[in-house]
């Protein structure tokens, strides 16, 4: 039996909050089934943020709540705050990410909080998710782990602080997101061992963008170093709007390629995900869609992991 590797996709969320256009809701919400469908085993389709600040995602609870009807797959919602993880809870959301920047930079522009502040938020709501029947947990992503566009390098000790924090805090996974995608396989490696060594197995997950086209080379690096736990967006689509210089992330099709080529089982049927992208341009008729893959076709000699 292939050793598994868990994608969450997160193209509906980091992805469309970036885009240009806005997708329809029934688009957006037929979609995220066909990328269930295509065997994606996470799906974070929406943050519960103002839609003031992200109008795309005004219409998250909706689609949440058609979402968690999909038979196979845990539905994931960003949740910024107490108030988000609320109103996740409320649509049924299955599994909570939240964001914290290890950057005081980019933590003021993202959150408008400390990351002190946003630790102490973190542990209100691991207090609120504790106290529902339902069990929900809380995975933080560690914003700007390598490196950040307003605070420039971020230190091993910077990253394993804020780590130590989030964990004492009560979360149930931690995963480094490269946010701007200034990472590189030698910081990828370092600052996971760092992190594991400092909290152990929480250090479940990496969160990578292809900005400097080191985005896959980082996720095998990840990958070598026991990272049994990726992010990517189908087509490559994703960026921070309050991450100046942040491009796509790591595309889905691509990073099941690697994985299944290298004898890790995704689940995912790559020709089913492919497909998938008909309905994103459908959705959003100006997207460019990045991805290897798709664009030269699924070679003869690809072998799915068994
Ligand atoms: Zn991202």
């Amino acid at each position: 039996m292939a050793e598994r590797v868990t994608i969450c996709e997160v193209a509906p969320r980091d992805g469309l909050q970036i885009a240009r256009g806005r997708m329809p809701t029934a688009v957006k919400s037929r979609w995220i089934a066909a990328m269930a469908a295509a065997g994606l085993p996470q799906i974070e389709v929406g943050s519960f943020v103002s839609p003031k600040l992200i109008p795309q995602m005004a219409d998250t609870g909706e689609i949440v709540r058609a979402a968690v009807l999909l038979p196979g797959v845990t539905i994931v919602a960003l949740a910024p705050n107490l108030r988000g993880a609320e109103a996740a809870m409320a649509a049924g959301a299955q599994r909570i990410s939240v964001p914290i920047s290890v950057t005081m930079g980019h933590s003021r522009a993202n959150l408008n909080r400390t990351p002190a502040e946003q630790t102490a938020e973190i542990g209100r709501m691991v207090a609120f998710l504790r106290g529902q029947t339902r069990r929900v947990e809380l995975e933080v992503a560690l914003s700007t782990a390598f490196g950040c566009s307003f605070d420039g390098v971020v230190a091993v000790d910077e990253v394993v602080r804020v780590a130590e924090g989030v964990a004492a805090a009560g979360a149930d996974a931690i995963s480094l997101a490269d946010t701007v995608g200034y990472g590189h396989p030698a910081d990828i490696r370092a600052k996971v061992r760092a992190v594991r060594a400092a909290i152990g197995p929480v250090m479940q997950g990496l969160h990578l963008h292809d900005t400097m086209g080191l985005g896959l080379a980082n996720a095998l690096a990840g990958l070598e170093e026991g990272v049994r736990k990726f992010d990517s967006a189908l087509a490559g689509l994703g960026g921070c709007p309050f991450a100046p210089g942040a491009s796509g992330n790591i595309v889905t099709e691509d990073l099941v390629f690697l994985l299944e080529s290298q004898g890790f089982a995704t689940g995912v049927d790559l020709a089913k995900l492919i497909a998938a992208r008909a309905i994103l341009t459908e959705g959003l008729p100006d997207e460019v869609l990045h991805g290897q893959v798709p664009r030269a076709g699924i070679p003869k000699t690809f072998r799915p992991a068994a």
